[in-house]
């Protein structure tokens, strides 16, 4: 069965670190999360005012965070002592498990920078895993270039399409996730199989698409659209060429306690990870 577009959250402006200008769509509420992901941030800019001053050193718990640079150079510095360069084309999979404290700094004084910041949960069981942290430079990103019009960049999981399967760097996590990044020529589709009762949406950058069979339904740019359950995903591009990223993967179904760059299950976890961070715990080796 063919998922359908059951839900769609704008981009929300909204501000984070030091005053970077951001567009969050998943996560702009509680209420607006898909489990396992919680947050998506886009961010996209010409003007340095909106991004130079960058995400000073500040810490995470019980979860991933996947930067994604379309355009621009980031610096990613951590209590481990990594230092990662981030650059167009480029992604950072960071687990944060039970705490990392890192900052994430812009390298550039003018020029564009856009990407996204994606959250995906941890289960109860990894949330206090070491912290681990990966760089994968853009050419160990794999594209495929689909003979119905779509080219296809794979970070996470596999593109399956008309016979081609490519695989990405990342594979293997719990929560199994795909991570695309599609550009679709004009009057071009994508078709891609998932597990039916994985959670999947897909968020519009540029143009705009029709999700599902037949017409389908239009999910604009700077819009996350959340998708029924189902084993097929079909995305089709109007007169005009259109960039999304798709995202699925495993549900955890276990309870969600939040406070800002913390996410545990509960409040007493929550309790503890402020305790542990402001007796400089996140940064003691484990
Ligand atoms: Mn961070």
């Amino acid at each position: 069965m063919t998922r359908t577009l059951l839900r769609i959250i704008e981009g929300m402006a909204t501000s984070d670190g030091a005053g970077v200008r951001l567009r969050r769509s998943i996560g702009r509420g509680p209420d607006a999360r898909l489990d396992p992901f919680l947050m998506l941030d886009e961010f996209s800019s010409e003007n340095p005012d909106d991004y130079i001053s960058g995400f000073p050193a500040h810490p995470h718990r019980g979860f991933e965070t996947v930067t994604y640079m379309l355009d621009g150079h980031m610096r990613h510095e951590d209590h481990m002592g990594n230092v990662g360069e981030l650059r167009s084309g480029g992604v950072q999979w960071m687990t944060a498990g039970r705490g990392v404290i890192h900052s994430e700094m812009p390298q550039q004084e003018s020029g564009r920078m856009r990407g996204f910041q994606l959250w995906i949960n941890l289960p109860a069981k990894e949330k206090m895993k070491p912290a681990g942290y990966r760089d994968i430079q853009a050419d160990q990103i794999p594209v495929a270039e689909l003979s119905n019009g779509a080219r296809v960049k794979v970070i996470a999981g596999a593109v399956e399409s008309g016979g081609t399967r490519v695989a990405g760097p990342i594979q293997g996590l719990s929560t199994d996730p795909l991570y695309l990044d599609v550009v679709l020529a004009p009057g071009s589709e994508f078709t891609q199989p998932v597990k039916a009762d994985y959670h999947a949406f897909l968020y519009v950058y540029e143009g705009s698409v029709q999700v599902g069979d037949g017409e389908g339904r239009t999910l604009k740019s700077q819009h996350a659209g959340i998708l029924s359950p189902g084993d097929t995903i079909r995305i089709a591009a109007g007169t005009e060429e259109a960039r999304f990223i798709l995202l699925a993967g495993r549900p955890l179904r276990e309870p969600i306690v939040q406070y800002g760059p913390f996410v545990m299950n509960k409040v007493e976890e929550i309790e503890q990870a402020i305790v542990d961070y402001q007796q400089g715990k996140f940064a003691e080796p484990a």
